[in-house]
């Protein structure tokens, strides 16, 4: 029997969304839908698009599209991980599709990279119809636990300064489920305390410049309370509302800015590792439009 989704209407996909600017949707063709279920914490869609590849959608909302997820994917790992420079343990919070610790594994200082996903369901399909994000579930230094990474974070603070990680990623779904915890100070604070002393984590910010900015400035003040540096990257992405994702970087020593890769690579080697990441654009993707930098850094 052809499976259906309330959401997918005459072969098209359609995420609308009163988070988004009013006014605004954004549609893929759906060639064939492949799972759509909803799983014990959120709606889950997985369909074939016509030109994007397949894309997994959670509770109405893209996460990836087989097309465009490396420029995501490469820019909220290798930012955080070059501004580190040597980067050995590796916290991924949410993540399941498998794209970031497919990124981290490319750093040859990581020696454990451990991945706190809420939902097996999300593991289990993305390995299945997401192969090229979900490869590196395989690899040794890889370490999954299934949990509520809010829950995992508190329970590090337990831990001695051994157990803490030098690079945080918080590859999130958007605030309305399951992640909601993740876009208030409590995390941050959460998050500060699970880091090395020159640690550096960095989220998926669910904004950008285009969409709410005052949200997206209300979020780094708050992060901006808890982290001496706390910086807002950009990456464009056409399946993300407007194209583009903004990313909240922060560093628990003032005196490291973000902004500048503390490790940098011949441009050949980037070329062969890479498809978005490079040294430049890391810094240039820190770079606001002036009003957007007025009301960022300055209202
Ligand atoms: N790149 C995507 C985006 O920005 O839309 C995010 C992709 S990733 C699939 C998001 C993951 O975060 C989902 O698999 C979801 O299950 C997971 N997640 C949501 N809340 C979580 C929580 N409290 N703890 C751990 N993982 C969580």
């Amino acid at each position: 029997m052809e499976l259906t989704h309330p959401l997918v209407l005459d072969g098209w996909f359609k995420e609308i969304s009163d988070e988004y600017f009013p006014g605004q949707a954004f549609s893929l063709r759906v060639e064939k839908i492949l799972y759509a279920k909803k799983s014990k914490f959120q709606d889950v869609l997985l369909f074939k698009s016509t030109d994007f590849g397949n894309v997994l959608v959670l509770d109405g909302v893209i996460q990836c599209t087989e097309r465009d997820e490396f420029s995501y994917q490469e820019m909220i790992t290798h930012v955080a991980m070059f501004a580190h420079g040597n980067p050995k343990r590796v916290l991924v919070i949410g993540g399941g599709d498998g794209g970031v610790l497919r990124e981290a594994v490319k750093h040859p200082s990581l020696e454990r990279a451990t991945l706190v996903e809420i939902d097996d369901m999300v593991i289990k399909l993305s390995k299945k119809y997401l192969p090229k994000m979900a490869g590196s579930y395989q690899n040794e230094k890889v370490n999954v636990v299934l949990g509520d990474g809010f829950k995992f974070l508190k329970d590090c603070a337990s831990k001695d300064d051994a157990q803490k990680y030098d690079v945080i990623i918080t590859d999130s779904s958007d605030p309305e489920g399951p992640a909601e915890a993740f876009f208030q100070k409590d995390y941050f604070t959460l998050l500060y305390n699970a880091l090395t002393p020159r640690g550096i984590v960095i989220s998926m910010a669910s904004e950008n410049i285009w969409l709410d900015i005052n949200k997206l400035r209300d979020l780094r003040k708050t992060a901006a309370e808890v982290f001496p540096v706390a910086k807002i990257s950009n990456c464009t992405i056409p399946t993300y509302t407007s194209g583009q994702i903004s990313l909240l970087c922060c560093a628990r020593d003032a005196n490291i800015d973000v902004s500048i890769p503390s490790r940098t690579l011949p441009r050949d080697e980037e070329i062969k590792l890479f498809r978005y990441y490079n040294s430049r654009i890391h810094e240039s993707s820190f770079i606001l439009p002036t009003w957007a930098d007025q009301i960022i850094y300055h209202s």
